[in-house]
């Protein structure tokens, strides 16, 4: 296992060691945080504690932020809000959404809602110009994700956000892959929905939460009890919550050095790609998510080099999580328009903070073994 070499922290990271304790100590305290005896109170006090410390992580008050069970829920949660919608019927994305927008997105079109795409450029960027001409009277919200899972691209949220609350919309970001790698506050960007998932920033599976802006109405995706102010019932999962929030905290505090680190991987890597003359198009950019490398090899098989370099126990994906299951050229590919001679070549390498400048150069080697042999 050790001998691995693992590449793909963009579809999930390594839980943090220390995080790993915190969550299986925890797990000991098994008491319901709604009832009123002292362990439970202790259960309570430290969802509390986590609410305060990831707020404090992306500047919002304790009580905007709402427990989920990851990405997925918080993102569909803000996609179902349209449902409360009768008379105003759009909602705004854009072409590189991941499918947790995607596929609701489907859903309540299905019911007769109109959603709206927007195109990206041949680097993954929205023009707000045509952000602007596509709002209409009819759009509710718009969502845009922060940053892309597939090829890193850092939308200029902030400037979306004023844009679309200047035209009276609402505005929702997914930035689960920007979340414990990014510097984020959500009260510069003004957002009124933020998602997050833990496991993308070393932190369990299987948690996440929701920012919502104080003051915005919304509707639960999952009702039942009282819990998370009447917003997301279920009984709280007090251990991956409280291990959720160290995780961002500790990514947080070590986030300048990481970022260096992960950009000087990016560097090197693609440095000796150009090197061994490798014929590929650079989909990511290094001003993009750090660490996150996206490319696109001439008259390859993004599939193919997968298998081969796991053979050589090293693990990267083609594209996003879920398009290396349906193995064809992912959505976000194919937005960029890259050369089809390109697209069926692509590979996906997220560099996490654990790699080395070793293993960033082991994996251009690699590649340079199976393609000019
Ligand atoms: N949004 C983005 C951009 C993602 O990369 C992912 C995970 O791959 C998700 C949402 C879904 O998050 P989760 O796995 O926590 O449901």
């Amino acid at each position: 296992m050790s001998e691995n070499i693992y590449l793909d922290n963009a579809a999930t990271t390594p839980i943090d060691t220390d995080v790993k304790e915190i969550l299986i100590n925890l797990l000991d305290v098994f008491h319901n945080p709604s009832q009123p005896y002292s362990p439970s109170s202790f259960v309570k006090k430290k969802i509390n504690e986590a609410r305060k410390i990831i707020a404090d992580c992306i500047n919002a008050s304790p009580e905007e932020i709402f427990f989920t069970s990851g990405g997925t829920e918080s993102n569909n949660t803000v996609i179902y809000q349209m449902l409360n919608h009768k008379k105003k019927k759009s909602i705004i994305i854009s072409d590189i959404e991941h499918h947790s927008v995607i596929n609701p997105c489907k859903f309540i079109k299905k019911m007769g809602y109109i959603v709206k795409n927007i195109n990206v450029n041949s680097k993954g960027y929205i023009d707000s110009n045509d952000f602007i001409n596509t709002i209409d009277e009819n759009t509710v919200i718009a969502s845009i994700m922060y940053a892309n899972n597939e090829i890193g691209t850092i939308q200029n949220i902030k400037k979306l956000a004023s844009i679309a609350h200047e035209k009276g919309i609402l505005f929702h970001t997914d930035a689960v892959q920007a979340v414990g790698h990014l510097h984020l506050d959500v009260k510069e960007l003004d957002v009124d929905f933020l998602s997050a998932s833990a496991h993308k920033f070393n932190g369990p599976k299987g948690i996440g939460f929701l920012y919502v802006k104080k003051g915005i109405n919304f509707s639960p995706l999952i009702y039942g009890g009282a819990q998370e102010l009447n917003m997301r019932a279920g009984t709280e999962n007090a251990p991956l919550i409280y291990a959720m929030a160290i995780a961002l905290k500790k990514n947080l505090e070590i986030l300048n050095s990481s970022q260096q680190h992960l950009n000087e991987l990016y560097d090197l890597f693609i440095k000796k790609l150009k090197l061994y003359k490798i014929d590929f198009v650079e989909n990511s950019t290094n001003d993009g998510l750090p660490g996150l490398v996206n490319i696109s090899i001439n008259n390859q098989n993004g599939e193919t080099l997968l298998h081969r370099l796991d053979l050589k126990k090293i693990q990267i994906s083609t594209g996003s999580a879920c398009d290396s299951v349906n193995n064809q050229v992912s959505h976000v590919i194919k937005a960029l328009n890259v050369d089809k001679r390109y697209s069926e070549g692509t590979i996906r390498i997220s560099f996490g903070k654990e790699n080395t400048k070793e293993e960033a150069i082991k994996i251009a080697d690699e590649l340079n073994n199976i393609i000019n042999g």
